[in-house]
């Protein structure tokens, strides 16, 4: 069952208590391995569900447009001041709704209509704000992208710097949403510096790994950092800037009044609560155990000879080109998921299939992290993954179904945030 109980829900609309908690059930039986994905704990979500959601206190603390903040102002203060802690940062907005708005206010801050901004492919493990041509990034700026090589499928810098020097972007991205390596922050920092760009890192992905101390921080290299709240930094859906003292003013003003009204109260409250998390010892041995969890989990892939883009992983994600293994992402993605095994279908660098049916597949372990998972299970995740496939390209699907419940078996011994038996 929920935890917080739906008590009086279940009474006022039984149709959306019985699907949330039929959806309680799905997450505590399925290995979920997106890699955006997490559990986010009691207590945050605790802070979400309140009377906070009934107020509106548009602007920043002390400076609203509505009365009556003598207590939301204390708790964007200390989200802000955790904030600033945590990431050793001068300046945080808890404001923005979500990463998406989060990365828009970067281009509202420091961007005209037109302006060239330089970010990592979408195809290559960029993300949809980072001027895909759907996006109104892509359709309002001018991208251009860097990319892995073909042969390491890791970003060479020297060529990220050719490319910087030869279209002088006003603006530099880096980060991602498929990028299994370590970012070098210092050396995008180097490259910005000497074209003139402002430099944006996008930690949305691996906010929980820096905080824990797992992966290098770019905090004192890029000018803004953007991060969402809710994948490795296990808090509610919400996002935050961090910015150096001089692009403050350009960044509060791009969030409000520039992109949004009326900050989520509730949200910030629970992104306050998340990163207090955060800041406790126990939150370092969890960012270093979603990477110890990850390297055991490639290593069993790989011997069971799966193809993992650039050799394997440094952080929370692993990239896999199924090329080799008679099916696509998307088929093995819906087989997988019927194997108790959620993750999602991805194109890989130099993709020969469409985005709609790649050749990919991309997978994390934050949440089975957060469930208490060790390398301990990771040869038997490995072997359901490879069963799995087998089944699928056999059409199998009572062997899909024995592994479900060979999951279900597993993941009945771990705890899961927001679950009671
Ligand atoms: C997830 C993600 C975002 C967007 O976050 P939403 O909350 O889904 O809008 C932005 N950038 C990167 C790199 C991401 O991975």
């Amino acid at each position: 069952m929920h935890e917080p109980k739906l008590t009086h829900l279940a009474t006022e609309d039984p149709a959306i208590a019985e699907l949330i908690e039929a959806e309680t059930t799905r997450q505590f039986e399925k290995l979920r391995m997106i890699a955006s994905e997490n559990y986010t704990s009691t207590a945050v979500m605790e802070a979400c569900g309140t009377v906070l959601n009934n107020k509106y206190s548009e602007g920043y603390a002390g400076k609203r447009y509505y009365e009556g903040q003598q207590f939301i102002d204390p708790i964007e203060s200390l989200a802000v001041e955790r904030a600033k802690a945590l990431f050793g940062t001068e300046h945080a907005n808890v404001q923005p709704y979500s990463g998406s708005p989060a990365n828009l206010a970067i281009y509202l801050a420091f961007l005209q209509p037109g302006d060239k901004v330089m970010s990592m492919a979408l195809a290559h493990g960029g993300h949809l704000t980072h001027g895909s041509p759907v996006s109104v990034t892509g359709k309002w700026f001018k991208p251009v992208h860097y990319g892995v090589e073909a042969e390491t499928g890791r970003v060479d810098m020297d060529k990220v710097r050719e490319l910087a020097l030869a279209e002088r972007p006003k603006l530099i991205i880096a980060g991602g949403t498929a990028i299994p390596r370590t970012i070098d922050f210092p050396a995008f920092a180097a490259i910005a510096r000497e074209v003139g760009a402002i430099l944006m890192a996008d930690i949305a992905h691996i906010a929980g790994l820096i905080a824990g101390g797992a992966h290098p921080s770019p905090v004192g290299f890029a000018d803004v950092v953007t991060t969402t709240t809710h994948k490795t930094l296990r808090g509610p859906r919400g996002a935050m800037i961090m910015a150096k003292p001089e692009h403050a003013t350009a960044v509060d003003k791009a969030v409000f009044p520039g992109l949004q009204g009326g900050p989520h109260n509730h949200t910030t409250a629970g992104i306050a609560v998340a990163l207090h998390e955060a800041s406790q010892p126990a939150f370092k041995e969890y960012a270093h155990q979603i990477v110890a969890n990850a390297q055991a989990l490639a290593a069993a892939l790989t011997e069971r000879g799966f193809n993992l883009v650039s050799g394997g992983t440094d952080n929370h994600l692993i990239l896999i080109d199924l090329s080799n293994k008679e099916i696509g992402g998307k088929p093995a993605a819906k087989a997988l998921d019927a194997a108790g095994i959620e993750l999602n279908f991805n194109g890989v660098p130099f993709d020969t299939r469409r985005p709609l049916d790649p050749s990919g597949i991309r997978l994390g372990t934050p949440a089975l992290t957060t469930r208490g998972l060790t390398e301990a299970q990771m040869p038997q995740v490995a072997q359901w993954m490879d069963e799995t496939i087998a089944a699928a390209v056999k059409d199998d699907t009572a062997g899909l179904e024995r592994i479900a419940g060979e999951v279900r078996d597993l993941l009945a011994a771990y705890p899961m945030p927001g679950f009671v038996a």
